[in-house]
């Protein structure tokens, strides 16, 4: 879940307006590793889908060492990953602006209007909730931040990588951070 507003750091709100980090071009793929298949909903605008599948070429370019990320529109795809809208009421402690639920398969909702009403990027805010549906957990001052600020970095640091290695059982340093401009 990725709050807009978190409870206790309302003062690092600003700086939201930062340019964003370019993306990497599509990762390297080698037809021998695994596919991850993502679908994601057509019913996601086409700028929306430019940040989605932004932030999964990132993810990608991560993961390389071990998956190759495939993006599907078609449900019957039987995809690990569904990515598709939700909204939510406004909370006490900030706006939810996607939810990733690891119950049924892995599933990610992104609320449009959250987004939008607070011109927020569609790639940060996916780019966190893949960290979750990777099985990452927050973590402060990281891409797993709980709040978007600016002390949440808009790429795949070391730590976020290294969780994610250890949900996944890879070994440590195997999935690649984007952070330090290592990617192409
Ligand atoms: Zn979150």
């Amino acid at each position: 879940m990725l709050h807009w507003i978190p409870l206790f750091l309302s003062l690092f709100l600003f700086a939201c307006g930062r340019a964003p980090a370019p993306a990497p071009v599509a990762p390297p793929t080698s037809p021998s590793l695994p596919a991850m298949i993502v679908f994601v909903s057509p019913e996601f605008k086409e700028t929306e889908k430019a940040g989605i599948y932004a932030a999964l070429r990132e993810w990608g370019f991560a993961l390389r060492s071990h998956v190759r990320i495939t993006i599907t529109e078609r449900y019957q795809d039987a995809s690990q990953f569904i990515v598709s809208l939700g909204h939510w009421e406004p909370e006490e402690d900030g706006i939810i602006l996607g939810v990733t639920s690891r119950l049924y398969g892995r599933m990610i909702r992104l609320d449009r209007t959250a987004i939008e009403t607070n011109n927020l990027e569609w790639r940060h805010v996916m780019l966190h909730e893949f960290g979750h549906a990777l099985g990452a957990d927050h973590s402060f001052l990281t891409l797993m931040h709980p709040g978007i600020s600016w002390r949440a970095p808009d790429c795949i640091d070391m730590e976020t990588a290294d969780e994610v290695a250890k949900a996944k059982k890879w070994k440590k340093g195997t999935v690649h951070p984007t952070c330090s401009g290592a990617a192409p």
